[in-house]
C-alpha cells in the first residue's frame, strides 16, 4: 500500500514524503483509517514498527480543518501521554515534521526541566499536547492545563507506562477529560492489567495486533553498523574484542571472503574455523566438529554451506556481508536464541548493501536497531526513490570476464 491511498490530505502527505517514508507500516495501513474514521482503537505492535506515525498522521488530519476556526486562544484538541521524557520530545519531533504544512500547535511537556517555560507556551494556547504523567498533572493542578476541550485522547507505550507505575496517574488524568473522546491506547505488548485499563477507559474498541512474523524469534536482538566497506574487518575485530562473546558463527556471501576472514581471525589469535563449497566434505565435518565441541569458537561459513546443519547454541551471529535474500537474514539469525535462549545478531551493512537491509525490514515488518556510537560511523542512510544496486560499467566488464572464464559457483 502507498501513503497516498489513504485518507491523509495532501499538506500531510507532503511532509511525509519529506521524511522520505516510501509506503506505510502494517501498523499504520490498518490504524490510520480507523482513527480517521473516529474509531476508538488499542494497537499492539512492536517496538519499531511504527506506532507513533500510526496516531500522528490521522490526528494531525482530523484537526487540520479546524485548525483555523477556533476563535480566540486555542483549546488542546488532542493530548499524548507518554511515559518518558525522551518519548515525549521523540513523539513531538514527529508531530512537527508531519504538521509542517499546517497552523496546527504542538508542545510537550515534561518533569526534570524547569516548569515556566512550559507554562508560557501552553498559555499562547496549543492544539496538540504531549506530555509525561506526572507533569501533566503538576500543570493541571497549578491551572495551566485545560482538558476539558480534549477529543483525542492517546496513551503510547502503556505496558511501559504499567512497568513505571503510572496506571494510577493515567487514570486519574483521564478522569480530567471530557466523557465523550476518541481514545486511542498503543502498546508493545497487551499484558493482562493494560487490558483491564483499556477495558476501563475505552469502550467499544477496535482491536488491532501485528504479530512479529514467526520466523524472527523473539528473543534475537537485532543490531546494525553502519560503516564503509572497507572498516568491515576492523569493525569484526573491535567487536570480538569489546562486545561479542562465546560462540559466533560470522556469515560471509562468497567462498574468498570467508578464507580471508578465517586467516586475518587466526593471525589476532581467534580460534576460527570455515566452511565454504570449495572445501572437502571431510575437512568440512571437521570444522564443524571443533567448532561444537569448541576447539573452535568462531565458525565463518557462507550460507549455502551452513544449510541444513544443526548448530545450536550459538551466542551470536555476525552478518559481516548482508545477504541479497531477505530470507537468508531471518534464516543467519535463526542459528542463535534457540530453544528460549537469548542470542544476538549484528549485522554489518556498507553503502552498497542498503537495499538489502530495506528488504530485510520489509519482510520482518520492523526496523533493525542500529548502532551509531561505533569507530566507523558513517550516516544512516535516507530512503532513496531510486535504489543504489546499479551494477557500475566498471564491474560489469569485470564480471562478464569472469563468466566467460568459467561459470563457477561463488558460495
Ligand atoms: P514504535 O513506536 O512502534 O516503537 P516509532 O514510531 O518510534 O515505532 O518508529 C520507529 C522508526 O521507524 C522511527 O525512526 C520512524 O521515523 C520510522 N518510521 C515510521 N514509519 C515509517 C515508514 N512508514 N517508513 C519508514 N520509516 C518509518
Ligand atoms: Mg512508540
Amino acid at each position: 500500500m502507498q501513503f497516498t491511498e489513504l485518507p491523509l490530505n495532501k499538506s500531510i502527505l507532503k511532509a511525509i514524503a519529506e521524511a522520505r517514508f516510501q509506503r506505510p507500516t502494517l501498523v499504520q495501513e490498518k490504524t490510520i483509517p480507523l482513527v480517521l474514521a473516529k474509531k476508538n482503537v488499542i494497537v499492539a505492535a512492536q517496538t519499531g514498527t511504527g506506532k507513533t506515525a500510526a496516531f500522528a498522521l490521522p490526528i494531525i488530519n482530523l484537526l487540520f480543518d479546524k485548525q483555523d476556526a477556533e476563535k480566540g486562544a486555542k483549546t488542546i484538541k488532542a493530548l499524548v501521554v507518554t511515559p518518558t521524557r525522551e518519548l515525549a520530545i521523540q513523539i513531538l519531533e514527529n508531530f512537527k515534521s508531519y504538521s509542517t504544512y499546517s497552523n496546527l500547535r504542538t508542545t510537550a511537556v515534561f518533569g526534570g526541566v524547569s516548569l515556566e517555560p512550559q507554562k508560557e507556551i501552553l498559555a499562547k494556547g496549543i492544539d496538540i499536547l504531549i506530555a509525561t504523567p506526572g507533569r501533566l498533572i503538576d500543570l493541571q493542578i497549578q491551572g495551566n492545563i485545560d482538558l476539558s476541550a480534549i477529543e483525542i485522547f492517546v496513551l503510547d507505550e502503556a505496558d511501559l507506562m504499567l512497568d513505571m507505575g503510572f496506571i494510577n496517574d493515567v487514570k486519574k488524568i483521564e478522569q480530567l477529560t471530557p466523557k465523550k473522546k476518541q481514545t486511542l491506547l498503543f502498546s508493545a505488548t497487551i499484558p493482562e492489567k493494560i487490558d483491564k485499563l483499556a477495558k476501563s477507559v475505552i469502550k467499544n474498541a477496535v482491536k488491532i495486533e501485528i504479530n512479529p512474523k514467526e520466523t524472527t524469534a523473539k528473543n534475537i536482538g537485532q543490531l546494525l553498523y553502519y560503516l564503509p566497506k572497507k572498516n568491515k574487518t576492523d569493525l569484526c575485530l573491535h567487536l570480538l574484542r569489546n562486545t561479542i562473546h562465546g560462540k559466533i558463527i560470522i556469515f560471509r556471501r562468497t567462498k574468498f571472503g570467508v578464507d580471508k576472514l578465517e586467516q586475518t581471525l587466526l593471525k589476532n589469535d581467534y580460534k576460527a574455523t570455515s566452511i565454504h563449497g570449495d572445501k572437502s566434505q571431510s575437512i568440512r565435518n571437521k570444522a564443524i566438529e571443533d567448532f561444537k565441541n569448541k576447539t573452535a569458537t568462531i565458525l565463518i561459513a557462507t550460507d549455502v554451506a551452513a544449510r541444513g546443519i544443526d548448530i545450536t547454541n550459538v551466542d551470536a551471529v555476525i552478518n559481516f556481508d548482508m545477504p541479497n535474500v531477505p530470507e537468508t537474514y531471518v534464516h543467519r539469525i535463526g542459528r542463535t536464541g534457540r530453544a528460549g535462549k537469548s542470542g544476538i545478531a549484528f549485522s554489518f551493512c556498507s553503502p552498497d548493501e542498503n537495499i538489502y537491509i530495506k528488504n530485510i525490514e520489509a519482510l520482518l515488518e520492523k526496523f533493525i536497531k542500529v548502532i551509531e556510537d561505533h569507530p566507523y560511523p558513517i550516516n544512516k542512510p535516507k530512503h532513496k526513490k531510486k535504489q543504489p544496486n546499479t551494477i557500475s560499467k566498471h564491474k560489469k566488464s569485470r564480471k562478464s570476464e569472469a563468466s566467460k572464464k568459467k561459470k563457477k559457483r561463488w558460495y
